[in-house]
């Protein structure tokens, strides 16, 4: 099925809760008391916490970016959350992926993530994917979720998730990080209008070791932290449908020098995958990629 030809399956169908003018406002006491800090927000309410419980999140990469977004999702109730990775759980990991704790060390990260999330909100749904986020596995998983979330820290599957998620019709929240810097956009070029494609700011994958990953540069812990939360509260905003999101802009963080910035991005109207002469239809040339997973983000 990877080489086949994509179409954008059926949103509608996982969209359901998120997209219904009335959505279950049936909650228990419980969860009241524990979203009632959402539910006092006019912009979120109970109308808001349904929408979140009704949503489908798929997180690629339980890493320093993947570990506190998928906390913050948990906490938030967002009421099914995917984890992909097929990595085990490693000493320099716990540094900045604070889903984990030191005594799984050589679990995989998936399966760990799912414990702390199930601790920190047992009303959410963990669906764990301990595998290697492929073309085979963007066919499978990507049309159950209603976003995407790309916490990885390679081209190859940066490449496979942005070309699979424009394909299949899903939005990608894709935040990265090295040493003490980190970026956010949200891709959406799918969608009727100007939004760009994750190609039309990057149309080809740099050289492999032109640029360093986080095993080779190193990366301070907490950039990771702020990362990953920007990505979450994205996710966020639009599974409620509040403020200004981020697509056809690329938020750019500094650490050092404390200062955040945001450039607009185009839609590039010769984009090999979203323009109007595109010649990427499908996931064939990701069929044979190594899409390793760098144990560092
Ligand atoms: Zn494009």
């Amino acid at each position: 099925m990877a080489g086949g030809r994509l179409r954008g399956g059926g949103r509608g169908d996982h969209m359901a809760g998120m997209d219904a003018d009335t959505p279950d406002l049936d909650f228990t006491d419980a969860e009241l008391r524990r979203y009632s800090r959402h539910i006092l927000l006019a912009e979120v309410g109970a109308v808001g916490q349904a929408k979140l419980r009704a949503a489908r999140v798929l997180v690629v990469g339980a890493g320093g970016l993947g570990s506190p977004l998928a906390l913050y999702l948990a906490a938030a109730g967002v009421g099914t959350i995917g984890l992909v990775d097929h990595d085990t759980l490693e000493l320099s990991n716990l540094q900045r992926q604070v889903a984990h704790v030191t005594a799984r060390i050589g679990r995989n990260k998936a399966e760990s993530a799912a414990e702390t999330l199930a601790a920190l909100n047992p009303e959410v749904k963990v669906e764990i994917h301990p595998r290697r986020m492929d073309a085979e596995a963007a066919h499978e998983l990507i049309p159950r979720y209603d976003i995407i979330c790309d916490g990885t820290d390679n081209f190859a599957t940066r490449f496979l998730l942005g070309d699979a998620c424009h394909l299949l019709g899903r939005p990608l929240v894709s935040a990265a990080v090295l040493r003490f810097e980190g970026q956010l956009s949200v891709f959406r070029g799918h969608e009727a209008g100007t939004n760009p494609c994750h190609r039309c700011l990057h149309p080809e994958a740099p050289p492999e070791g032109l640029v360093p990953t986080c095993s080779e540069a190193g990366v301070l812990g907490a950039v990771t932290g702020v990362m990953g939360t920007l990505q979450a509260t994205e996710v966020l905003k639009l599974i409620l449908g509040i403020g200004e999101g981020l697509s056809g802009r690329l938020l750019l963080w500094d650490a050092l020098d404390a200062r955040f910035r945001t450039v607009r991005l185009k839609r590039d109207p010769a984009c090999a995958l979203c323009g109007e002469a595109a010649t990427i239809h499908d996931l064939s040339a990701h069929a044979e990629a190594p899409a390793l997973v760098c144990a560092a983000p």
